[in-house]
């Protein structure tokens, strides 16, 4: 068994706590350290390998900062990323197929943020070696009779070029200045802003400034800049969020035209099944448990009778 043990920074208070984990840990009452404080820091670390899993240090911390799974040693090998010592595990990928879209579902905090940066290019895996991670050569490596491998060799190589839609779009204004119509105007590499202009209704806020559009209006912003790109793969992060039914479906509908019907591979992390159910061509669901791991799945090939 590997021994996944994570620990939320952000819900560590050991200034507010007794130190109970440490305390009631059955290892460290035999003089063994499983965990103890960190050296240069004030918060605890798990050593996983002598960590047996008993879990007494997850019920007993106030804060509900510890989280320990146990799962089966083979799968350490499809190991793709983790952040840090104690920090959340990315198992395996979602495979982009080239002329299809790809959707991704699961639940918040599973990595699905995570396996778009990778994808895209944005995160190079580090393979869970966080000391010393590996370079582009190894990573290729270590996908070796894969679609991975081949996928992030074109990557690597700049043979492909892929370009994700963040997930947040409010934080746009703060790095991005300007009107809307003369932004997508200048980042229109396949002109086809126009069309986009009025297939996404974006007319009323063509003259408007980026820091005056709501949360729906910079979602469709974003599409429309996302899909002006001239490149090979198109990833989208929760495209639907502060939109309606009418626009989700909308929206669905303009990723498809501009996306794969053109020729191009698509990613989709959705959580609106309608939509995601619309779109894809194979869906991609995401197990594990938040925050500390994750397991991409594939569903059968999956063809929607409403698009068949
Ligand atoms: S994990 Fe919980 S019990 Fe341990 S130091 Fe942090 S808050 Fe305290
Ligand atoms: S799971 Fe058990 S053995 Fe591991 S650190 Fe927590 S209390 Fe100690």
């Amino acid at each position: 068994m590997v021994r996944i043990a994570t620990i939320d920074v952000e819900l560590c208070k050991p200034k507010k706590c007794n130190l109970e984990c440490i305390r009631f840990c059955p290892i460290n009452r035999t003089g063994t350290k499983a965990i103890e404080i960190r050296e240069g820091s004030k918060k605890p670390i798990i050593y996983e390998e002598i960590c047996i899993g008993c879990g007494i240090c997850v019920k007993k911390c106030p804060f509900k900062a510890i989280t320990i799974v146990n799962l089966p040693e083979e799968l350490e090998t499809d190991l793709v990323h983790r952040y840090g010592i104690n920090a959340f595990k990315l198992y395996r990928l979602p495979i982009p197929k080239e002329g299809m879209i790809t959707g991704i579902i699961g639940k918040n905090a599973t990595g699905k943020t995570t396996a778009l940066k990778i994808l895209s290019g944005k995160l190079k895996p580090n393979l869970g070696c966080i000391e010393k991670p590996p370079e582009w050569d190894e990573i290729i490596r270590a996908f070796k009779g894969t679609e991975l491998q081949r996928y992030f060799k074109k990557l690597v190589d700049g043979r492909i070029q892929a370009i994700l839609k963040i997930q947040y779009v409010d934080v746009v204004p703060k790095y991005l200045k300007g009107e809307v119509g003369k932004l997508l105007t200048r980042v229109d590499e396949r002109n086809i802003v126009q069309d986009l202009k009025i297939e996404l209704g974006l007319e009323k806020i063509w003259s408007r400034e980026l820091k005056a559009l709501s949360g729906g209006e910079l979602q469709k912003f974003l599409i429309a800049a996302t899909l002006s790109k001239d490149v090979d793969v198109y990833m989208f992060d929760e495209p639907c969020s502060y939109l309606d039914v009418y626009e989700r479906m909308r929206i669905a509908k303009i990723i498809r035209r501009y996306a794969v019907q053109k020729g191009k591979t698509a990613i989709v992390v959705e959580h609106d099944i309608a939509v995601l159910d619309y779109l894809s061509d194979l869906v991609h669901v995401i197990y594990g448990v938040p925050g500390a791991y994750t397991l991409p799945r594939k569903t059968s090939n999956y063809r929607l009778a409403s698009r068949a």
